[in-house]
Order: structure tokens, then C-alpha cells, then sequence
């Protein structure tokens, strides 16, 4: 049966990360079982932008601190990589949001390489689904011996959730991403791309930073949430069916997670997995807010009205009063439907990927939806928000 540890860790205070996470790999047989001395390991954490450890955004620096700390007491070399999203001038910021994150400052204090992947070269594979013919994928996470996934829990106004599944797309190097965003704008075949990832790289661990989560509009523009829990797997599939149970949603209702299941990337039936650690059945999280695009499976068995939620879907929109002409939006769409001048929005061709929302580091992309419509569906499937 597949494990799955939950550990509770109410912050980020160093010596309590690091006692918990040992705790946590105890119970899957302990570091020595993954690591040796001399290894070079990878922790590949979600550094969505330029974005602080406090904004939930982006694995805090602390837990890859603590991460580091424990595998350098193992005597392996560390490498914190990542490739963020968007562009800025033309190219990724992957080199400032390294800076603001704090994992500069903490690979530097805990002698720590970083690996910016848009600099460090890619492999090409031949991924399975026939979504692209073939992938680039940052080579250290081919040179490294040992790769931890290392994901934030998080909501996604697009995708719904965000974990381990989905934090191996910043495997692929700087604007590339906005490339394979526009072969594959819809959740599930954007699944098909994540899943080909995971098949072509060799993660060994899983460790999620579900401490503080983000709830509302994630990625990046939703709000913190204190979860207070670490997941330990091998399993992201599991983890992420445990992650996201914890936060009362069904596979279903997360369509990259269901085309995991359908490639069989892992288990991702509850009923069969194991949990342990601090507890031994699933935890739940209360009052936790969803995004606007969520329904759950439960309540939208209303086939009558698919149509009526299909023109519900939030749509981006850019808040001029708010908006800094950064053009980070601009230069990140990967169909160029926003306006450079105006900041208006070629719905035509706007392919709903939300990367613009995701992206702008001010939270000027808001998301709309027509209020008469929404009032019905409001009444119909209630709020964004469970008890
Ligand atoms: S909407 Fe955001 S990302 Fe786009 S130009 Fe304005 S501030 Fe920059
Ligand atoms: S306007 Fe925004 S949501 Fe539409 S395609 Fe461009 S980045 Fe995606």
C-alpha cells in the first residue's frame, strides 16, 4: 500500500522543521533508505516568480533551509533548482525571484548551489502523449543522483490544486512553459504534459511545504492559509489524493490529477493509501476558501445546466487603476492576446490558461465572471467557500 506521512508543524522555526521532516522520513524507513554520503541532491522547489517566502506563492525558504541543513548533515552536496514562470524583458525571472525568495540567501549561509534552470542547459526526451513530439527538460534534474520534489500546497485559479503533479512543469526552462501552455491550454491535456514529465524524470521523494497553503486564487494571488501540515510520499499522485482530500476535494474535481490517475502515475484512491504519522486517517481542513472556478463533483451533477457553468468561466481581466505597465502579462501570454498599449484582452483568442493571473506580480489580472449569471449559479451551487 502506498504511504503517505502528515506531520503537523504549526511554522517554520528551523529546529521544529527539521525534527518533524526526520520524523516524517522515519516512518518510510529513514533518510539512509534514499540517501548516501557524496550524493548531489536536488531540491526542486516551486518558485513560481519573484515572490516572497511570506506571499504562500512559493516553497518557503525556511523548509528549504531545514531541507538543506539535513542533507548537508548527511554529507550530500545541494542543489536548489527551479525555472519560473513568465517573462520579463524577454527572458524568465527566474534570477531575481531566486534573490526574493531567500533561497540565494540560503544557499549561500547553508553552502547550497543554486540552479537557475533557463542556464543550465536541457535534455530532450520523447514524451508518451502526443500532445508535443519532443520535451525539454533542465538538465540537473538528469545530473543530479537524488531529486526531492519539493511542492507548496496551494490552490490554482485554473487548475484548482497545485502540488507535487504539478510543481515538475518548472522543469521546463524559462519561456518554453508558455509554449507548451498554449499546445495544451485545458487542465486535462495540460495533465497529459505534466505526467510525461514525471515519466521522464526520476523523482525519489516527495515533500510537500503544507504549512502555511495558499486558498482563493492561487497560484499567486490568493491568500495565506495556516494548514500546518508536512506530507511526506513517494508517491506525488498519493500525496497530492491526500493533499487535496484534506482540503474536501475529489479527484474529479481536479483535471490534471484525474489524467495522473488515467496514465497511472500513482495511487490516487484514498481508500488505498496508507496515512500515517500524526495521524492515521485523513485530516480535514476547515473554512478554507476556494477558487472562483471550482465546483465540486458533488454539486455539479446538474447536467442541464453544463452549459450555463461554461459561460460562468471566470475570465481574466486586467484593472488598469492597479496595473504597473510591467508587461509581464504581455510578454507572457503564449497566444499575445492582451493589448501591450491597452492592456485589453482579445477574448477571441484568449485560450483561458490564466498564466497572465498567475504571473503578474501585483494583482492586477482579476478574474470576472457576469454577476447576473453568477448570482443563479451562486443559488444553484453555493459559495467558493466549506465549512
Ligand atoms: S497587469 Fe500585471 S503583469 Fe500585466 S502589465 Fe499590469 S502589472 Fe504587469
Ligand atoms: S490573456 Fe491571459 S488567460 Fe488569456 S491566453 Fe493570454 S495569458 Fe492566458
Amino acid at each position: 500500500m502506498t504511504k503517505v506521512i502528515i506531520k503537523e508543524c504549526a511554522d517554520y522555526e528551523i529546529s521544529n522543521l527539521k525534527r518533524k521532516i526526520n520524523e516524517g522520513m522515519e516512518l518510510l524507513g529513514g533518510w539512509d533508505k534514499f540517501i548516501s554520503p557524496n550524493m548531489k541532491v536536488l531540491l526542486k522547489v516551486n518558485l513560481i516568480g519573484p515572490k516572497t517566502s511570506d506571499s504562500a506563492s512559493i516553497t518557503h525558504s525556511e523548509f528549504v533551509r531545514a531541507l538543506t541543513q539535513i542533507l548537508n548533515e548527511y554529507k550530500c552536496t545541494v542543489w536548489i533548482g527551479d525555472s519560473s514562470g513568465g517573462a520579463i524583458g524577454g527572458i524568465a525571472p527566474t534570477k531575481q525571484a531566486m534573490v526574493v525568495s531567500g533561497y540565494e540567501k540560503v544557499a549561500k549561509e547553508e553552502k547550497a548551489e543554486i540552479k537557475n534552470f533557463d542556464k543550465e542547459g536541457v535534455v530532450e526526451v520523447k514524451p508518451n502523449s502526443d500532445i508535443v513530439e519532443k520535451m525539454y527538460i533542465a538538465k540537473p534534474m538528469f545530473e543530479a543522483d537524488f531529486v526531492i520534489n519539493v511542492p507548496k500546497l496551494k490552490t490554482h485559479s485554473a487548475a484548482i490544486y497545485t502540488g507535487a503533479v504539478k510543481n515538475v512543469f518548472g522543469c521546463i526552462p524559462g519561456l518554453k512553459k508558455a509554449e507548451y501552455h498554449r499546445l495544451a491550454p485545458d487542465p486535462k491535456n495540460f495533465g497529459e504534459m505534466l505526467v510525461d514529465i514525471h515519466e521522464n524524470v526520476k523523482i525519489g521523494l516527495n515533500i510537500m511545504d503544507g504549512i502555511v497553503a495558499m486558498q482563493g486564487e492561487g497560484p499567486t494571488a490568493g491568500e495565506p492559509y495556516n494548514s500546518c501540515k508536512i506530507l511526506i510520499s513517494t508517491d506525488p499522485l498519493a500525496l497530492d489524493t491526500v493533499a487535496s482530500s484534506m482540503l474536501k476535494m475529489e479527484i474529479e474535481d481536479v483535471p490534471i490529477l484525474l489524467t495522473a490517475r488515467s496514465r497511472d502515475l500513482g495511487n490516487s484512491y484514498i481508500d488505498k493509501i496508507e496515512i500515517e504519522g500524526d495521524y492515521n486517517t485523513l485530516p480535514t481542513l476547515n473554512n478554507f476558501k476556494y477558487p472562483k472556478k471550482f465546483k465540486s463533483t458533488k454539486k455539479s451533477n446538474y447536467k442541464a445546466l453544463v452549459k450555463v457553468i461554461d459561460l460562468l468561466k471566470a475570465r481574466p481581466y486586467i484593472n488598469k487603476k492597479i496595473c504597473k505597465q510591467c508587461n509581464m502579462c504581455v510578454e507572457s501570454c503564449p497566444v499575445q492576446a492582451i493589448n501591450k498599449e491597452t492592456k485589453n484582452i482579445n477574448y477571441d483568442i484568449c485560450i483561458e490558461c490564466m498564466c497572465c493571473h498567475e504571473l503578474c506580480l501585483h494583482q492586477a489580472v482579476e478574474l470576472k465572471k457576469d454577476n447576473k449569471l453568477a448570482g443563479v449559479a451562486a443559488k444553484l451551487f453555493g459559495g467558493n467557500y466549506r465549512k
